[in-house]
């Protein structure tokens, strides 16, 4: 029935979603444990009410006029997505065909991979160093056709300072640079003054993490008029709903509630960093709105699996070189000391075991 490539690929895993009765703590796929803005509510009210028999506008006009005026980019440098990942997966159906090269750090956000493999493109996976610092130079010299930077990164947290990935942006000659920022709202930096001097770099954006919209279905991507005008042509026409942009205006419209909320998360990341040091674990300096907790030489299957017992979901990737992490969103404060009380009674046993191995 499929093309050998789909047959034998693997489908991308996202984390465990809860059903509607299941009450745990869902501190596994980084949503913000804040509401939305309350104008989004009346947004969307208003939108339902008013005209779903019509198509939805194709160019987003009113949501990418709010973020052109939020973030100061001209309105053809933007185009909005069903989320991050569909400006993702437009990026890799527009640039890579059979045997393409796509370029990043791993590990990173797993989704580069299946899109990879959707498109029969050649995945050049770069090992971070020591302390995640992203091979620039190695990327470089791979002449990709795409390279990525998931800019803070996912699992780890960390950041690369954007001036250097301005350096690669100019090494990498014309060659398509995309910046992940999912997770930027969390972070000190962005590399939003980069599309001023680089023409190659595309920069993805996504309301689901500091905005509070994971439910919505809304990304962003900024990049020159010319790389616009190319993704628009994979671009379903109508991929972002009626409910969706009116949500997402009335979002970008208020952007002192989501820096509130950006603030609470990174006040309550600064105690979860402090606490699993203490409890033992090595946590790399997060930027984002979660947090990398490695315990080196174990396995933390285990743990996410007690947890899990105890109502808590957190993210375990199950390869190689995560074996020994797991990845915590940043909940409430309320959530992250539930979240202690469990690992207190199951870390003991982890931490023994990894004498024992070792
Ligand atoms: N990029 C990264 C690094 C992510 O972690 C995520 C969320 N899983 C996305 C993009 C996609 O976000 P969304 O599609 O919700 O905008």
């Amino acid at each position: 029935m499929f093309r050998p490539s789909i047959q034998k690929m693997q489908p991308y895993a996202p984390g465990e979603q809860p059903g509607a009765h299941e009450r745990l703590i869902k501190l596994n796929t980084n949503e913000n444990p804040y509401p939305p803005s309350p104008r989004v509510r009346r947004a969307i009210t208003e939108a339902a009410n008013a005209t779903l028999r019509l198509y939805p506008a194709p160019r987003a006009d009113v949501f990418v006029e709010r973020a052109s005026k939020l973030y100061g980019v001209s309105r053809e440098m933007i185009l909005a997505g069903n989320g991050s990942d569909e400006l993702l997966a437009m990026i890799f159906r527009a640039t890579l065909g059979r045997g393409d090269k796509v370029a990043y750090p791993t590990p990173t956000y797993s989704l580069y991979d299946t899109l990879a493999a959707i498109q029969e493109a050649k995945a050049l996976r770069f090992p971070f160093g020591r302390d995640f610092i992203v091979p620039i130079a190695e990327l470089a010299r791979a002449r990709a056709r795409l390279t990525i930077i998931c800019n803070p990164n996912s699992p780890s947290g960390t950041m690369t300072p954007v001036h250097e990935l301005g350096g690669l942006a100019k090494k990498l000659r014309g060659r398509l640079l995309v910046i992940d920022e999912a997770y930027v709202d969390f972070a000190e930096e962005n590399a939003l003054p980069l599309l001023k001097s680089h023409r190659n770099v595309i920069i993805l954006r996504t309301l689901s993490k500091a905005f509070s919209l994971a439910g919505m279905r809304l990304g962003l991507a900024f990049a020159h008029p010319e790389v616009i005008e190319g993704l628009l042509k994979v671009k379903d026409s109508y991929n972002l709903s009626r409910i969706a942009l009116a949500g997402g205006a009335a979002a970008l419209s208020d952007p002192g509630w989501m820096r509130r909320n950006v603030e609470r998360v990174k006040q309550t990341r600064a105690r979860v960093e402090a606490r699993l040091r203490r409890m033992g674990f090595e946590v790399p300096p997060s930027q984002a709105n979660f947090v990398l907790a490695r315990m080196p030489g174990s396995d933390l299957s285990a743990l996410a699996r007690g947890l899990r017992r105890a109502g808590i979901l957190v993210r375990y990737f199950s390869v190689p070189s995560l074996r020994d992490a797991l990845r915590i969103s940043i909940g409430t404060p309320s959530e992250m000391n539930a979240l202690f009380k469990a690992m207190e009674q199951l870390v003991p046993s982890v931490a023994g075991g990894r004498r024992r191995s070792g």
